[in-house]
């Protein structure tokens, strides 16, 4: 028997579908339908977080490794928990798409330990009431990204959901990755996720776009009472709280993700975490030249609506969606506006904020400003690796010449012999002001590369790498996932075993699917 400490507090305090028999359909006035995992072939475990586990008071032993593939392959449960699947709705691409809900997801434990509160979610665990269309299940390549990348994220510093578990099922699923008519056979995977709670901005609109009042405010105290407890019992005060906490919470997750160059790709409202977490690693990808235009989902190719750019503002139309939804409870548009409002404060504050601290400035001068933009605007004119440039940036010091400055970062630029005439000028240009302001700050140089360096990463997961990593696992070799695993644990931290992962992406990768180029098929 696997030993957890199940604390189940969704299902004890929120509506249930009554129906419990497994076929889609829309399900009303309920916040979840109870469904168990479809039982699969040939379970094995490939890749486990033990740091995770500990955080969950979870062990693998010889004795319990079985079980815990079994559980977290879906085909055992868990004694005295009754695995559910959340209903909720959802924003795609800017228009409401009524009913979505976990169509792949099913929560199989709520647990507590250490007086922490954890949801583990199996993702690809076969269909529920809410798959719609689709078969509930997910493709090995799609499994490794988000295994790899929620635990990268993490150790980033980014808020997000957790990854503990890679299992394949020694099951084939059918995939049409490039949506082009080429269905093709593809192993299939189960990741568990972990969270405290997955709840999303989708599974509020979902009352609103149903005039569900009742069990909207279900939901919002459930809510209030165990995720944004500081604020009190439930009032209108205390609702309005809880949807600033969560607009400063979707912005600071957003100013990371700027700062590391990481584009979720799909920020649809039923992909927006309640609690502030990155969550649903689909077709998201990192900046290799720092392009705001740049998107890896070439499902959103034409309007590209998630670019790198827009991240912030598209946050804001999720939350707007938020708030209507919490608007029958709140009614009071003006206190409403005002949250939204200060979302746009805030963010020019923190973005500069954060950026300043990637250049090793306090943002104390009058001309700190005009740097950052010079800056961002110089990046753009020639593809230019933003970790690379940001990592390297830290040799450079204010007693070098704006030429020699420029010698710093070389490594940087794709194509380093068009670093010339006006581009190079440009460059000098900026180094110029640069250096000068560094002569003129009065911090301390350590403090400065130590700042430097927790702002700036060294190895994040190019979009080539996890590529790699899917192309030998499908072969059964599942030893760069490990690799990858262990290395973007520590991403600020200067290795030399890991130099052959600090360099621009190589020229193949360019436009290859996978790599720069990917869907939403998953
Ligand atoms: P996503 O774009 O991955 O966030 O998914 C949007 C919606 O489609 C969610 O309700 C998912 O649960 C559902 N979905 C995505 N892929 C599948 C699948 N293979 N089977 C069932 N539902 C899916
Ligand atoms: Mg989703």
């Amino acid at each position: 028997m696997l030993r957890l400490n199940i604390n189940d507090t969704f299902t004890k305090e929120l509506p249930a579908d009554p129906i419990e028999e497994n076929y889609r359909r829309q399900v009303p006035e309920a916040c979840y339908s109870y469904v168990q995992p479809t039982p699969v072939k040939r379970p094995s475990l490939i890749a486990w977080s033990e740091e995770l586990a500990d955080l969950l008071g979870i062990k693998l032993t010889p004795d319990t490794k079985d079980k815990f593939r079994d559980l977290l392959s879906g085909n055992s449960s868990l004694e005295g928990f009754k695995a559910y699947a959340h209903c909720y709705g959802g924003h795609q691409f800017g228009h409401w798409a009524g009913q979505l809900g976990d169509g792949r997801a099913i929560n199989i434990a709520e647990l507590s330990h250490q007086n922490q509160q954890w949801v583990l979610q199996l993702k690809g665990a076969g269909p529920t009431p809410y798959s719609r269309s689709a078969d509930g299940l997910a493709v090995l390549r799609s499994s490794i990204r988000e295994f790899l990348c929620s635990e990268a994220m993490h150790y980033l510093g980014v808020p997000t959901t957790r990854a503990l578990s890679l299992v394949t099922t020694g099951e084939q699923v059918t995939r049409d990755m490039l949506y082009d008519g080429n269905p093709k056979e593809e192993p299939g995977a189960i990741v568990c996720r972990v969270a405290e709670s997955f709840l999303r901005f989708g599974n509020f609109q979902i009352f609103l776009a149903r005039n569900d009042k009742k069990n909207l405010q279900k939901l919002m105290d459930y809510t209030l009472k165990h995720f944004f407890p500081a604020f009190g019992p439930p009032s209108k005060e205390a609702y309005i709280s809880m949807l600033q906490e969560i607009s400063d919470r979707t912005l600071d997750m957003i100013i990371h993700w700027q700062r590391v160059g990481f584009v979720h790709g799909v920020m649809n409202t039923d992909n927006m975490s309640i609690l502030g977490l990155t969550i649903d690693y689909g077709p998201y990808g990192w900046l290799e030249g720092y392009d705001y235009g740049w998107t890896p989902n070439t499902t959103d190719a034409q309007n590209r609506r998630y670019r790198f750019g827009q991240q912030a503002s598209v946050g804001l139309w999720n939350l707007a969606q938020l708030a209507s939804a919490f608007h029958p409870l709140i009614e009071d548009k003006e206190r409403i506006e005002a949250i939204l409002d200060s979302y746009r404060t805030k963010f020019q504050d923190k973005f500069f904020s954060m950026m300043m601290a990637k250049l090793g400035l306090d943002g104390s001068h009058e001309s700190d400003k005009m740097i950052l933009s010079k800056l961002i605007e110089t990046l753009h004119l020639a593809e230019t690796d933003m970790t690379i440039f940001f990592r390297e940036l830290i040799k450079v010091h204010k007693d070098l010449s704006p030429k020699e400055a420029l010698g710093k970062i070389q490594l940087a630029f794709y194509e380093p012999y068009m670093v010339k005439d006006a581009l190079k000028t440009n460059w000098i240009n900026w180094f110029e002001l640069y250096i000068k302001r560094l002569k003129e700050s009065d911090t301390d140089v350590s403090e400065r590369i130590q700042l430097m360096q927790e702002s700036n990463p060294k190895y994040v997961l190019r979009n080539y790498m996890a590529q790699v990593a899917i192309e030998k696992a499908e072969k059964g070799d599942y030893s760069l996932i490990e690799e990858l695993s262990e290395m973007l644990k520590s991403p600020y931290t200067d290795n030399p075993k890991y130099d052959h992962w600090y360099k621009k992406r190589p020229e193949w990768a360019r436009h290859k699917v996978g790599c720069s180029m990917l869907s939403c098929s998953s």
